[in-house]
């Protein structure tokens, strides 16, 4: 879709990516440390600076202490984390239970260990449908994917919905959980409950995250891992032979910089432009979606267009200049509910462009 809308001019709030200035004072960091002797690998787990940073916010933000020798692991981005963390654990026939709408990542790098996904649908509303998931565990399933704040619906997990997780995987000791946390700084009507705070569950969790989303970042591609020890004994010896060691560059910006910044902002940040953004597409003929977090806006289009979403989304960038994403695209089966996502980590510029046209169709 970016793709198509730059060979068409169009606006592009397909991908999930920032298209406003980087903050100063990162930009500040790198050129000067771009002069100094930190072009070298950094060690295997990560930047120790930068770990331990990683360690303090976490136990600031979730009350969890995590010992950065042991239970974490700096990746490129959060999907290598997701890449390292399924091919550490599945094997040949296991089954990975994943909820549709799913993030692109998860089917391909449960194919690649050679397991089964299981791609179980979520709810209309979008809430996980917990009868469908418990029904689907089986003495194969080895992982469950858990997606919060999610892409691309935007919803976010309830303390009700972890309950309900831990009381059906009570029963399934032999079951491991990727959280995928990567927009845990982007929330905006309630608070991000993390798989960090859950004492039921944290012994058999793998947290991904990503500074791509918390920093707007995305190119610079440093996530990281959170994991009991054992698992995480595990996780290191994929990694050291997928990437060995993550870019030292962004490590060490990055690690300097967590000393400013203020994660509360980004959520802020974020609510404003998610606000003006639904202000502004009020008056239009697409009915906005609820979102509670992430940078992602879902639009039902039914009282404009019968077409499929696929359809519907190229024509809104050929006729109208305007990208978003199908969201069919998410499902296995290409669900078609005649939805679009719309990434808002835009300028107000960019978004009151897209908005004036959006509210002509
Ligand atoms: N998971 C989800 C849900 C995402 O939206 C993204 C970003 N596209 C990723 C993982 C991958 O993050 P990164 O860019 O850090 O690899
Ligand atoms: N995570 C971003 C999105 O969902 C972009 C990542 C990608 O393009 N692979 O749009």
């Amino acid at each position: 879709m970016s793709q198509l809308a730059n060979q068409h001019g169009a606006i592009n709030l397909s991908q999930g990516f920032p298209n406003f200035p980087e903050d100063e004072r990162l930009l500040q960091i790198s050129e000067r440390l771009i002069r100094e002797n930190i072009h070298q690998y950094t060690p295997m787990a990560g930047l120790p600076s930068l770990m331990e940073k990683i360690a303090q916010q976490t136990e600031k933000q979730y009350n969890r202490k995590v010992n950065i020798a042991t239970e974490m692991l700096i990746t490129a981005g959060a999907t290598q984390g997701v890449f390292t963390t399924i091919n550490t654990f599945v094997s040949i026939d296991d089954e990975v239970i994943i909820l549709d709408p799913s993030y692109d990542s998860y089917e391909p790098s449960v194919l690649v260990a050679g397991g089964k996904p299981v791609r179980l649908s979520l709810n209309n509303d979008y809430t996980p449908n917990f009868n469908r998931i418990e029904d689907a565990i089986t003495s194969k399933t080895k992982m469950i994917v858990v997606n919060n704040p999610h892409n691309p619906t935007g919803r976010i997990w309830t303390e009700k919905d972890f309950e309900a997780l831990e009381t059906i995987l009570d029963k399934h000791p032999q079951i491991l959980i990727l959280g995928d946390e990567v927009y845990e700084y982007i929330t905006f009507t309630q608070p991000h409950i993390s798989f960090n705070t859950r004492e039921k569950l944290k012994h058999r969790t793998i947290v991904a995250s990503s500074f791509g989303k918390s920093l707007h970042v995305t190119g610079w591609k440093v996530g990281y891992l959170i994991a009991p020890e054992n698992l995480m004994y595990e996780m290191k010896k994929v990694h050291q032979f997928l990437v060995f060691s993550v870019n030292s560059f962004s490590q060490h910006a990055i690690a300097e910089h967590l000393d400013v910044v203020d994660f509360g902002e980004v959520s802020r940040m974020y609510q404003r432009k998610r606000d003006l953004f639904q202000s502004l597409l009020k008056n239009s003929r697409f009915e906005l979606m609820p979102c509670d977090g992430t940078y992602f806006q879902v639009v039902n289009y039914s009282s404009i267009s019968t077409q499929n979403d696929v359809d519907f989304a190229k024509k809104l960038i050929t006729d109208n200049g305007v990208a978003g994403i199908p969201i069919s695209v998410f499902y296995n089966d290409a669900t078609d509910r005649h939805m679009l996502r719309f990434c808002f980590a835009k300028t107000d510029e960019t978004l009151i462009q897209a908005a004036e046209k959006l509210c002509k169709i």
